[in-house]
C-alpha cells in the first residue's frame, strides 16, 4: 500500500476524518507529517496484534484450569462414592463376622453343660443378632445413597465428558487464532521495520520522544481547532501553523505532534 493510501485508511478507520475532508486535509499536509502516520499506523498495527496475542495464552490457560476444575469435581464425587463402598464392605464383614460368631455359640451351646452358660450363650447370640439387624439396615440405607450417588456421578462424568470437548474445541480455536496472529503480526512487523525510512531525523526523534512517554497515537488530527489526542482546543496560532503544515507543530495541552484535519 501507498503511503497516502495508508493514511487514508487509518484516518479514516479511526474516525479522525470523513472521505470527503480527506482530500483538503491531504493536500495541506506535512510530507513528513504524512510519513510518520504510515510509521505510527504500522506501529499501532504490530502493538495491536501483540496485545491480541498476548492474551491468547492466558484464555488457554483459563479454559486448561476450567476442565482441571470440572475434573476435580468429578474426582470429589468419585472419592465420596468409594468412601460410601468401603463403609457397606465394611458392614458386611462386619455381619459375616457376627453371624460366624453365632454359629460358634450355637455349637458351644450344644458342648455346655450349665444351664447359666447356654443362657449367657443365648445372651450373646440375642446381642449379636440385634447388631446385625442395625448393621444390615444401615446398609440397607447406604447402598441406596450409593445409588443415587451413583446416578448423580454419572451424571456428571456425562456433563464432564461434553463440557471438555466444548472447551478442547474453544482451546483449539484459540490456537489457530495464535498461529493467525503470529503470521499477521510478522508481516506486520516487516512492514514496521522499514516504515522509518526516509521521514526527517527531527521528525523521527520528535516521534520516537512521544511514543516513549505516551501511549499512540502521537501524531495527531486537528479537528475544529481541536487536538483528537487530548480532545482538548488548541490556540489560533497552533492550528494556523497546522495549517500551513509548519514544521514540528505540537499540541501545547498533550505536546502530541498536530497536523490539520478539518
Ligand atoms: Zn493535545
Amino acid at each position: 500500500m501507498q503511503p497516502c493510501q495508508d493514511i487514508h485508511v487509518t484516518l479514516v478507520f479511526a474516525g479522525y476524518l470523513q472521505d470527503d475532508t480527506l482530500t483538503q486535509a491531504m493536500a495541506n499536509l506535512n510530507p513528513q507529517i504524512e510519513k510518520l502516520l504510515v510509521l505510527q499506523a504500522r506501529e499501532q498495527k504490530v502493538r495491536h496484534l501483540e496485545q491480541l496475542l498476548q492474551t491468547i495464552p492466558m484464555d488457554i490457560k483459563r479454559l486448561q484450569a476450567e476442565i482441571v476444575g470440572e475434573e476435580k469435581t468429578l474426582a470429589g464425587f468419585k472419592a465420596r462414592l468409594r468412601k460410601m463402598e468401603v463403609l457397606r464392605n465394611d458392614l458386611d464383614n462386619r455381619v459375616g463376622m457376627a453371624q460366624e460368631q453365632i454359629l460358634r455359640y450355637k455349637n458351644q451351646q450344644l458342648q455346655v453343660k450349665k444351664n447359666e452358660e447356654y443362657q449367657a450363650l443365648i445372651h450373646e447370640i440375642e446381642g449379636l443378632e440385634k447388631k446385625i439387624l442395625d448393621w444390615e439396615e444401615e446398609e440397607i440405607g447406604l447402598m441406596l445413597e450409593i445409588d443415587s450417588e451413583t446416578e448423580t456421578y454419572r451424571e456428571q462424568e456425562a456433563a464432564l465428558a461434553s463440557t471438555t470437548e466444548l472447551i478442547r474445541g474453544k482451546i483449539a480455536v484459540l490456537e489457530n487464532r495464535g498461529a493467525d496472529l503470529k503470521n499477521r503480526l510478522a508481516d506486520a512487523s516487516l512492514r514496521l521495520q522499514s516504515a522509518d525510512r526516509g521521514i526527517d531525523p527531527a521528525y523521527l526523534k520528535a516521534y520516537r520522544l512521544l511514543a516513549a512517554r505516551m501511549k499512540l497515537p502521537v501524531v495527531v488530527g486537528l479537528e475544529m481547532q481541536k487536538c483528537l489526542g487530548c480532545h482538548l482546543r488548541v490556540s489560533n496560532e497552533t492550528k494556523e501553523k497546522a495549517r500551513k503544515g509548519e514544521a514540528l507543530t505540537t499540541c501545547h495541552n498533550c505536546g502530541r505532534l498536530v497536523y490539520f484535519a478539518s
